[in-house]
């Protein structure tokens, strides 16, 4: 019995898995075509394979299916999920529609091994790195129940370090950026990293117009060592150097995501600091008010500080947004959910 899941196929090795079996390669295009467009997710349903192909699909590949723990739904419609994979591991998904958007924000990995001091994510440390079929399958569920909502931005921003999964990742992306797959242009893709330098250079060179967020949250090495101990091993100053390098490869703005904590991170100095730091740097600033998790001490400063800060930036030279919380109702922040529940075994689902 095969182990292996037909969404960890690219495309050109599904041509040729197709090729070995005697197979015309056409038959990818369908193939894609149903999993990624039309959603099947069981052969018997590809309706233009001969019927022949389609057993030997079933032979050849699994199709796991997440099981879904929890759903919850936001009163701002925020949609999230809490699904276990084969193996227990559990990941969060979450769904996020607005007036002009519909994000959808996946996992890549079970935990995270990078341990920042406000994020639940990295609580449990790290299990596992997620496959390219857990990363597309999180999609792939999302739309059978987005409504009449069409994706159309996917950030990775969900449980574990997407750069730490780079393989499996850059698979996903290409799939998801494909006109034979789910044809979202690269421009609508995020990817979010702590700051893992080497492979903000090799992102820069695949060709691909991603967009980067980097997870700064710290003004300078003294502040951003305690929050995210990763800028030990890859200090800010190289980080930023790093960032000018994606800046002029991809013409792609840099979003820095800033947590606001209350007399930790939203000072005068750390607003001088950024200045300084970023200055010349196409980029922006994401403030987000720090969302509660309760193994950390910290609090969210009042809505005035967040205001004052962002001012304090923008005098600095820096354009800033604050961000909107979304489904705080639900603990839609980064971890939230997976941490609070414990370890659980599961079978595999496989599609008849
Ligand atoms: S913020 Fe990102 S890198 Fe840091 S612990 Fe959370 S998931 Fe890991």
């Amino acid at each position: 019995m095969s182990t292996r899941d037909i969404r960890d196929l690219s495309y050109e090795e599904l041509v040729a898995h197709l090729r070995s079996r005697g197979e015309n390669a056409f038959r990818a295009s369908q193939i894609f075509s149903w999993i990624y467009q039309k959603n099947a997710s069981q052969f018997n349903k590809m309706s233009d394979l001969p019927s022949a192909l389609q057993t030997r699909l079933g032979e050849d590949f699994l199709f796991v299916l997440p099981k879904v723990l929890h759903k919850d739904v936001s009163s701002d419609g925020t949609i999230k999920i809490l699904s276990a994979l084969h193996d227990g591991e559990k990941i969060e998904t979450v769904l996020i529609p607005s007036s002009k958007r519909v994000t959808l924000c996946i996992s890549t990995q079970a935990g995270c091994k990078f341990g920042c001091r406000f994020c639940a994510s990295g609580l449990g440390g790290w299990r596992r790195n997620l496959t390219c079929a857990e990363i597309l399958g999180q999609i792939l569920y999302m739309k059978t129940i987005a409504g009449g909502n069409v994706i159309s931005h996917i950030v990775f921003m969900g449980v574990g370090e997407p750069l730490d999964n780079y393989d499996n990742l850059m698979k996903a992306i290409r799939v998801i950026n494909s006109p034979k797959g789910l044809n979202i242009a690269a421009r609508r893709i995020t990817v979010s990293t702590c700051g893992l330098i080497p492979r903000i250079r090799q992102l820069a060179g695949e060709g691909l117009q991603i967009e980067l967020a980097v997870s700064l949250h710290g003004s300078s090495n003294a502040s951003r060592n305690v929050l995210m101990p990763v800028n030990k091993k890859y200090p800010i100053d190289d980080l930023i150097a790093a960032c000018r390098e994606y800046n002029k490869a991809t013409k792609r703005q840099i979003t820095f995501e800033y947590i606001l904590i209350k007399d930790v991170t939203c000072t005068e100095q750390a607003a001088r600091e950024l200045g300084r730091l970023l200055k010349g740097l196409l980029c922006k600033i994401n403030l987000i008010a720090y969302n509660r998790v309760s193994e950390f001490d910290h609090e969210p400063p009042s809505r005035n500080r967040i205001f004052a800060f962002k001012d304090l930036l923008e005098k600095n030279g820096i354009h800033a947004t604050i961000r909107t919380p979304r489904g705080t109702d639900v603990s839609a922040a980064c971890g939230q959910l997976r941490h609070s529940e414990g370890p659980l075994k599961l079978n595999i689902h496989r599609s008849e």
